[in-house]
């Protein structure tokens, strides 16, 4: 309807989409090897991404947050660094907010923080990012992108338009962001939870440390798990190079409420803990999921597969869990790859949906345990989204509240 107010047309893909066109925009995972853009390209028309696009327009500067997990909690959290310190941040991006929404409202002091996706950074070509973080690479979107290597490739577009003043914020123990410093011309600050670096900021026993100072003890950040202590290290460090003081971010991070869906508590019934990581969509999540646990965990996993090899899972799973909750349809293909990993020493239970998952590990699980939804897969069998099974486990939950008090 607006886009009508403003005459634009809409056509049906084919030669009379780009007769006459100017530009062609994409939207974020529509593949570039699709036909038409191959004839666009043929007929000279330029074919660029949504961000690409918007950052024509864009004024200030920029900070993005790309990576395979973390860039949502991480680019939030940055947000709230840089709003700590007074400074004008506008956030958007993959994470909910289309930069075309907001670019030109952008003024010289802004800073845009942006959450970026490998399939907008895959677009970038010119778009300037003063400041740009790495978190991880781990295998996702193979679907779309063919193979690892190209994925890669796509998320490390991101760096390669940077400039000599531009800063690239790397995680130093991933061997994929490891190499986005040879591919730079900006200038690389490190940061890593796996031991002292050089320069950057890194965890040193329980203390998160900044260019050798001490900054923050780990004890204070409020989300669970190692994964968050890197997603806090780099944000700490993006902040630290827009000018915001280590202790105005120290006190940021206390107060930096997490984001929905991503390891958040849910509620205690009878001694029970209750997590919603919907968010989990991917393997290499889900073990950062688990590892945030010490142990008695009733794990949920299932839901739509993405073709991903499950059996990573398995040491954790032996070592952490009491019991595996399958769903959806995924089911089979995690029971295949869990049953001779695991060799019966964790018992999985096949249980179709959610509801069935929750009232089994009710009657089951004994105070101190925890259940947790992480499920390594996408949630389209099932749900709508990952935020619609998020809310149907918390609601579910709640329901369960009820009979136990
Ligand atoms: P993204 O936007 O990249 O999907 P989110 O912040 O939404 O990232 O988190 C996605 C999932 O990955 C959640 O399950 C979360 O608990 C987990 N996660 C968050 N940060 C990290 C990290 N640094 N490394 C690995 N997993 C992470």
């Amino acid at each position: 309807m607006v886009l009508e107010e403003y005459r634009v047309r809409f056509v049906r893909q084919g030669p009379e989409a780009i007769d006459p066109a100017d530009l062609l925009i994409l939207s974020p995972g529509v593949p570039p090897e699709t036909p038409l853009f191959a004839a666009a390209r043929a007929a000279g028309v330029p074919v660029i991404g949504d961000v690409e696009f918007a950052s024509r327009f864009l004024r200030g500067r920029v900070l993005a947050v790309t990576g395979s997990n973390g860039k949502t909690t991480t680019t939030a959290l940055c947000g709230h660094l840089l709003r700590a310190a007074g400074l004008p941040v506008r956030v958007g991006g993959n994470i909910g907010v289309a930069l075309a929404s907001f670019a030109e409202d952008t003024r010289d002091e802004t800073w845009t923080v942006l959450e970026l996706s490998s399939f907008q950074t895959e677009m970038l070509t010119t778009m300037r990012i003063h400041v740009g973080i790495a978190l991880n690479v781990t295998p996702d979107h193979l679907d779309r992108h063919g193979s690892f290597e190209q994925y890669a490739a796509a998320k490390q577009r991101m760096f390669a338009c940077q400039q000599p003043d531009d800063h690239a914020v790397l995680n130093h123990a991933d061997p994929v962001t490891f190499g986005f410093a040879r591919q730079t011309t900006a200038r690389t600050r490190w940061f890593q939870t796996t031991g002292p670096l050089d320069q950057g900021f890194w965890l040193d026993g329980g203390m998160l440390v900044a260019d050798g100072q001490a900054w923050m003890p780990a004890a204070e950040i409020p989300l669970r798990g190692v994964h968050n202590v890197e997603n806090v290290l780099a944000s700490g460090c993006a902040a630290a190079l827009a000018g915001v003081p280590l202790d105005v971010a120290r006190g940021a991070v206390k107060s930096f409420p997490g984001v929905e869906h991503r390891l958040e508590f849910v509620g205690c019934i009878g001694g029970v803990d209750y997590f919603n990581d919907s968010k989990a969509t991917n393997v290499d999540a889900t073990i950062k999921a688990i590892e945030s646990f010490s142990g008695g965990l009733w794990i949920v996993l299932g839901g739509k597969d993405k073709g991903s090899d499950y059996t990573p899972l398995a040491p954790l799973l032996r070592a952490r869990a009491r019991a595996v909750l399958l769903i959806g349809a995924a089911a089979g293909r995690i029971r295949g790859d869990l049953e001779t990993a695991l060799a019966g020493a964790v018992p999985l239970h096949d249980c179709g949906d959610l509801a069935t998952a929750l009232r089994a590990s009710h009657a089951a699980a004994r105070p101190g345990d925890t259940v947790l939804l992480a499920p390594a897969c996408a949630s389209f069998d099932q749900f709508t989204s990952f935020e619609h099974r998020g809310r149907v486990f918390k609601d579910l939950v709640r329901q369960l509240e009820g009979p136990t008090q």
